[in-house]
């Protein structure tokens, strides 16, 4: 059976991406998309068939799965009404609060979900090698991460520079929360050994751009990845997609997805 994908935010940029990408692909079909009720485009065909509405009940009970790339309040409340219906579910949403958190993890007790704060194959091969390298160097050698983006972007820092720190605190074997640096201001003192900084840039049409840099004595490493469309995360997206229906309940990662 071709899995029936619901998309959230259709009129959003990555929903757009995620109609686009889904075009022409045979392993699965967009049936639904719901955006909000003040929404531009609410009864426009979005794919053949598929009319834009903003009645969330309605899209669930015409798929499989959603895809939902919207706000940390849409998306909370989507698991919420997901979870009585046991939906399957791929959440791409980013600068969610422990609450929004909670709402996705009581979803992925009735029904299989996917939750990423980055679908690119890339960056996820990228949380591999920072990994690594942090338990190669240890903290002897600083690490930071910088991150840019578009300049509409509202959370900061970005989801994706959030996995690649607390990946290099994992390979450190310290724990993130003790040891993150999100913002210096003033007079700070001296870098703590051990200490993981995240800077965030934001400006213009940049899609996603994250490097973690390593800082030995007289040499420096730099893992650096760029996103140059938005269809990486959409192709993902929809691969998470496919891959998460029919699954056991459960909260799966992008690594899962990939076999890595
Ligand atoms: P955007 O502002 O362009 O689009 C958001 C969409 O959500 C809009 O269409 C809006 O109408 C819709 N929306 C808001 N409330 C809704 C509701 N209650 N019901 C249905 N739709 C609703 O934003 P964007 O650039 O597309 O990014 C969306 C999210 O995806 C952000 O959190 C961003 O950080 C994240 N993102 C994640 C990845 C990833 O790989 N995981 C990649 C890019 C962006």
């Amino acid at each position: 059976m071709t899995p029936r994908v619901c998309v959230l935010g259709p009129s959003g940029r990555m929903g757009r991406a995620v109609i686009d990408a889904a075009a022409g692909r045979s392993e699965l079909a967009i049936t639904a998309a719901v955006d909000r009720a003040d929404a531009g485009g609410l009864g426009v065909a979005v794919a053949a068939g598929v009319l834009s509405t903003a009645d969330l009940a309605a899209g669930l009970d015409a798929s499989d799965v959603y895809v939902d790339f919207t706000s940390p309040a849409a998306t909370r409340a989507a698991a919420e009404l997901a979870r009585g219906r046991k939906h399957a579910a791929v959440i791409g949403t980013t600068g969610l609060s422990r609450d929004d958190e909670a709402a996705l993890d009581a979803l992925a007790a009735v029904a299989p979900i996917v939750v990423a704060a980055n679908f690119s194959l890339g960056v996820n091969l990228m949380l591999g090698l920072v990994k690594t390298a942090a338990r190669a160097l240890g903290t002897e050698w600083d690490a930071e991460v910088v991150e840019t983006h578009h300049r509409a972007k509202r959370d900061a820092p970005s989801g994706t520079a959030l996995m690649i720190a607390r990946a290099i605190a994992s390979g450190h074997g310290s724990d993130y929360d003790q040891v993150k640096r999100h913002t210096r201001d003033g007079d700070v003192g001296a870098r703590p050994r051990g200490e993981i900084g995240v800077s965030t840039v934001r400006g213009g049409d940049v899609i996603g751009e994250h490097t973690a840099f390593f800082f030995g004595g007289a040499e420096r490493i730099e893992v650096t990845h760029r996103a140059t469309s938005r269809a990486i995360f959409a192709a993902g997206a929809l691969r998470a997609a496919a891959w998460v229906v029919g699954k056991p309940p459960g909260r799966y990662d992008m690594l899962a997805v990939l076999g890595l």
